[in-house]
């Protein structure tokens, strides 16, 4: 079975969708789903806004819970709360943990002021060193999330991540994922534009070329009609890239069958 491995319901505080209406899409799709509520302790501006009552959680959804219904979470990685983060992530049965990278330095990289000051290779450039000390600071997290993030918000004429413009740093985030054995998501969110495919297959090429095998395939749905959203575009990007999709559950890699004959 195919599964959409990251989306957001009841206790993601952006989310407009619930946990019943992303079943009843991943169903009529005929694809297995990992919830991935998000969780981003010290959040600047906000610092409790994106966390939650993991007990509940796990209480509520329990119920949901199938072959086909994981129960996950998203921890948004800083370097100040990275001994919390691990803590976390080993204090609960969860079916995956999704590291990602939504700060930079105690900055919010949805923010605009974010960039402020910095030319577009500067910003890409500190959030990957920042991400290579967060790599480092945490262990306990089965994959890395969507690498093209500030592709969604930075406020540049070319929002693509180029492989050329941070060689070394792109190199140094590869090498500590497939040192630790962490797939890279293909997150499906920017799919649609055939730039960002194209600037994204050459990154992912990189991850293999570097040693990286595996990969996890996510929609990152806030609302039910985007479950499952650009997974065929994903399932083609990742064969370009000669990487194998998996999905994590009671934190093991299982392996999905191909959508295809
Ligand atoms: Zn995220
Ligand atoms: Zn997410």
């Amino acid at each position: 079975m195919i599964f959409d491995t990251h989306m957001h319901c009841d206790y993601s505080c952006d989310s407009h969708m619930k946990i019943a209406a992303a079943i009843e899409a991943a169903d009529k799709q005929n694809i297995g789903i990992v919830i991935t509520e998000h969780w981003d302790d010290d959040y600047p501006t906000n610092p409790t806004a994106f966390m939650f009552d993991v007990d509940d959680y796990f209480a509520r959804f329990g119920t949901y819970r199938s072959e086909k219904v994981l129960l996950g979470i998203e921890i948004g990685m800083q370097k100040q709360t990275a001994a919390a983060d691990e803590a976390l992530a080993a204090a609960y049965p969860f079916d995956y943990v999704l590291a990602s990278m939504h700060c930079v330095n105690g900055r919010d990289l949805y923010e605009e002021r974010c960039y402020a000051g910095q030319t577009k290779v500067e910003a890409v450039r500190e959030f990957l060193t920042d991400t290579i000390a967060n790599l480092e600071l945490h262990d306990n997290f089965d994959a890395f999330a969507h690498i093209d993030y500030m592709c969604r918000y930075m406020p540049f004429t070319d929002k693509e991540l180029v492989l050329s413009e941070a060689p070394e740093l792109f190199d140094q985030v590869f090498k500590i994922l497939v040192a630790k054995e962490k797939p890279l998501e293909i997150n499906t969110r920017r799919l649609n534009d055939p730039l960002a495919v194209q600037a994204l297959l050459k990154l992912y090429k990189r991850y293999a070329l570097l040693g990286g095998k595996y990969t996890v395939l996510g929609s990152d749905a806030h609302y039910q009609e985007h479950v499952g959203r650009w997974l065929t575009e994903a399932l083609a990007l990742a064969d370009a890239a000669g990487l194998e999709p998996v999905y994590f559950k009671e934190r093991k890699m299982r392996k999905m069958r191909k959508m295809r004959n």
